[in-house]
């Protein structure tokens, strides 16, 4: 779609350009940002010309640039991302778009345009990853992606805050993986999607989104039984209602694919090592 009040659109190749003037907002692929009108925006501020390798290892695991999209991600493979590409693929396949989608849509448009089935924001709960956030002014925060999504279209970046990356722990690395995926139709958005993980030591997370506003993320210090599963995600009192799913609808779909994934993780024989074979 044509945005009729943009005058500018601006390629930020340094930090300090990236700065939002009244008017400018952030883009990334535009998958939604060209997909309705943005009244008042007056400009745009092109994130991709930055340069950011999509995927970097670190000491700490394994980085991922916002400008990342999902087909780069997709396309990384077990050698960067070892036992947990399953999630990764299941994520980048859970956003329904033609390849051209796959290829501009970015891993940060995705976390902070907040929708409640944003698979970025599954994934990146499920593997407990940190959002690092530039400040304005040259200063920098991170946050457990987790929380940084507080609701429907709504974050805890501040005016000004660009996202540059998703930090991900390489502990998460080395977890076995499951999720499992509802929409009312074959080609419909997520309606229910949930996403879970046990690392070596037990420890189990299950993560709940497209059902609920904002991602829950349920902790567990020892793989749950069937009963104790559902009884967190019975607790979960803020089910979603949207045209893709009546909130009892996402409640009873929540707890039945919750169970297919504790079960799956439960079965699970081994936890094979994450990539640098370190844990
Ligand atoms: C066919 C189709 C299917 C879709 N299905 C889904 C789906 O299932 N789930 C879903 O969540 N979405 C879906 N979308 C919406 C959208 O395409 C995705 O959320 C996509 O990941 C957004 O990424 P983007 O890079 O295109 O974001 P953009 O459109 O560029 O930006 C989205 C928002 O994020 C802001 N932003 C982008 N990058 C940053 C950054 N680094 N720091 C701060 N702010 C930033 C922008 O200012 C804007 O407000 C779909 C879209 C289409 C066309």
């Amino acid at each position: 779609m044509d945005l009729t009040s943009v005058r500018t659109v601006r390629v930020p190749r340094r930090r300090d350009e990236t700065v939002c003037a009244p008017g400018e907002v952030v883009l990334g692929g535009g998958t939604w940002l060209f997909s309705e009108p943005q009244p008042g925006v007056t400009g745009l501020v092109d994130l991709t010309g930055l340069g950011w390798p999509p995927l970097t290892g670190t000491d700490a695991g394994v980085s991922i640039a916002a400008t990342c999209t999902f087909a780069e991600l997709a396309a990384m493979g077990r050698a960067a991302l070892g036992p947990v590409t399953a999630l990764v693929d299941a994520c980048c396949e859970a956003l329904l778009g033609s390849a051209k989608v796959q290829r501009a849509a970015t891993v940060g448009g995705n976390v902070c345009l907040a929708l409640p089935a944003g698979p970025m924001i599954a994934l990146a709960a499920t593997l407990d990853a940190r959002a690092l956030v530039w400040t304005p002014g040259g200063g920098e925060r991170t946050e457990p992606v987790a929380d940084l999504v507080l609701g429907v279209r709504h974050t805890g970046l501040r005016t000004g805050e660009v996202l540059r990356s998703i930090e991900v722990p390489r502990a998460a690395l080395g977890s076995r993986t499951a999720s499992r995926r509802l929409a009312l139709s074959p080609l419909g958005r997520s309606g229910a999607f949930v996403t879970g993980r046990v690392d070596p030591a037990g420890q189990t997370v299950v993560v709940v989104t497209a059902s609920t506003p904002r991602p829950y993320v349920l902790r567990f210090d020892a793989p749950p039984e069937p009963g104790e599963l559902a009884d967190a995600v019975h607790a979960i009192d803020d089910w979603y209602d949207d045209p893709h799913g009546a909130p009892d609808w996402r409640h009873a779909m929540t707890v039945l694919l919750a169970e297919q994934v504790r079960a799956e993780l439960a079965a699970a024989p081994g936890i094979p090592a994450p990539p640098g074979g370190r844990a």
